[in-house]
């Protein structure tokens, strides 16, 4: 058949510029079929709530885009696999091509996609800067430290020029498509909704925006203001990043060229920490769920449902870490200071699994990505490969202190306590009984209690901690 089409199936790459299968599929000169399937079928690590109003709104964006340029979206929901082929037999497509990835689930798909279209799945690297396989150490073994990595990495040289956006794509027939609102992503009733979309454009337009107001604005502050949670000090990229709305490569282009410094140096090294994760994730696909050190096994975790469902609602009478978990609840994001201290506090001070963590964020996170938050979970917790060490237990007041010096972010989040100034904000129940009156805050019943005695929480955890370890 000559003017057999050529599938696009996207994955988490909803964008037209830098796509190497979109790329590749117009260079075909065949008409091409744009697709994206939802597959509900796995129940292991299926989409969390927030990700799939973030999955709403970035489809609508890729359509429109699509439409822009002469194209047409078609959605389906099923399984992947049986989904594809039925598509492709049915257009009688002559290849298919589709982006690469780190994810386990995604990788076997593609796996079974090669066998079920006879080989004519082409797949291409659309989220990470280099193929996992190319960065290696001399033995040719998988890094598990991220300097040596990111050392690595850097000297490649850099990834290769970004593709541009096709100006035009040739139409084809498309089959039916469903309808994007029949898929139900965005909540209904209660809709919890509200704070993300006053802080969210998902979509590539929006990640494009975004990356050029942080470019010209932020970068240059980045190493200063970075670790700062009430400063908008971070480029807040991580969704876009996760739904490949802007790819890595592109970022990495747009920051060089930008005047060289230790903002961008700084950033660049964050963006590699995002692929040590997925590097991670490619030679470790059990990342998401056991330890990388075995020993973590025989951890004494707690079964604690109420300090669980504390640390949840942002009501753990920790400052900073209810500040952080409401963030979260109405954003959809935290800063990453802040995830650091509420992982910490969960893990450490209250003894309750990594895991549980990593699948409240995999909920709650418009950018829960399945590399960076195991990756980043079992740093946290110190059974990652490149962990933190286990005897680094964050200690919640000091970082608050140091980050939240004068307590805005705070006060932002856990509006009970934003009469209470600095001295006293970021550990209420040691401020005099006076303090606390003036500034209408009456402990355990304004604002909770502390759950955990922060002294008592770090002496058990470095006691399980030295146990496992005196066993390994
Ligand atoms: C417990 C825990 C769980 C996390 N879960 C996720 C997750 O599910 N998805 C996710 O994208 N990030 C996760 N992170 C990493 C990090 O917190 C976010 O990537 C970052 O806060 C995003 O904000 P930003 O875009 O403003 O970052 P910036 O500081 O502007 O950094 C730019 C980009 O670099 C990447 N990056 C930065 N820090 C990290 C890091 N530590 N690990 C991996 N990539 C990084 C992100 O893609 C980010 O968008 C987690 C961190 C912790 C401590």
């Amino acid at each position: 058949m000559t003017n057999a089409p050529v599938i696009v199936w996207f994955r988490n790459d909803l964008r037209l510029a830098d796509h190497a299968a979109l790329h590749a599929a117009v260079d075909s000169g065949r008409p091409v079929l744009p697709v994206y399937i939802l597959d509900d079928t796995a129940d292991r690590w299926a989409m969390g709530d927030a990700s799939r109003w973030w999955l709403h709104h970035s489809l609508a964006a890729l359509a429109q885009a699509l439409t822009g340029v002469g194209s047409h979206l078609t959605l389906r929901r099923g399984d992947s696999v049986a989904t594809i082929t039925e598509i492709a037999r049915k257009t009688g497509a002559a290849e298919i091509f589709t982006g690469g990835s780190a994810d386990p689930g995604a990788r076997q798909v593609n796996q079974e996609a090669v066998k079920a279209l006879d080989g004519k799945l082409r797949q291409m690297r659309t989220t990470t800067l280099f193929h996992p396989d190319s960065v290696r150490t001399k033995t040719g073994a998988a890094y598990s430290v991220y300097t040596p990595f990111a050392n690595a990495c850097l000297a490649l040289g850099g990834p290769k020029l970004p593709l541009p956006a096709p100006d035009k794509i040739p139409t084809a027939d498309a089959p039916k498509s469903d309808r994007l609102e029949d898929w139900n992503l965005l909540p209904t009733k209660p809709d919890w909704a509200a704070g993300l979309r006053d802080t969210w454009t998902p979509g590539e337009a929006g990640a494009i925006a975004r990356t050029e107001a942080f470019l010209a604005h932020g970068l240059t502050h980045y190493p200063d203001a970075r670790d700062h949670p009430a400063d908008d000090g971070t480029s807040m990229l991580s969704p876009h990043l996760h739904f490949g709305e802007i790819s890595g490569v592109q970022l990495w282009h747009m920051a060089h060229r930008h005047q060289a410094g230790k903002g961008r140096e700084m950033f660049i090294r964050e963006l590699l920490w995002r692929e040590f994760c997925a590097n991670l994730l490619w030679n470790n696909p059990g990342l998401p769920d056991a330890p990388l050190r075995l020993e973590f096994e025989r951890m004494p975790w707690r079964n604690d449902k109420p300090g669980r469902v504390a640390w949840q609602k942002g009501r753990t009478g920790v400052p900073i870490v209810d500040a952080g978990m409401r963030q979260l609840w109405q954003t959809g994001w935290m800063h990453n200071r802040v995830r650091m201290i509420v992982a910490s506090f969960l893990v450490k001070h209250l003894m309750i699994p990594w895991q549980d963590g990593e699948a409240w964020f995999w909920d709650t996170l418009v950018d829960a990505d399945l590399a960076s938050n195991a990756g980043n979970w079992q740093w946290v917790a110190g059974c990652g490969a490149d962990a933190a060490p286990y005897f680094r237990i964050f200690n919640p007041i000091l970082q608050s202190r140091k980050f939240d010096a004068d307590g805005d972010y705070i006060r932002h989040f856990v509006p009970e306590l934003d009469r209470l100034g600095p001295r006293h904000i970021h550990a209420p129940w040691e401020a005099p009984a006076e303090a606390l009156a003036n500034a209408g805050v009456t402990l355990g019943k304004t604002y909770p209690n502390p759950i955990v005695d922060l002294a008592i929480g770090r002496a058990r955890a470095l006691e399980a901690y030295g146990q496992i370890r005196s066993r390994a």
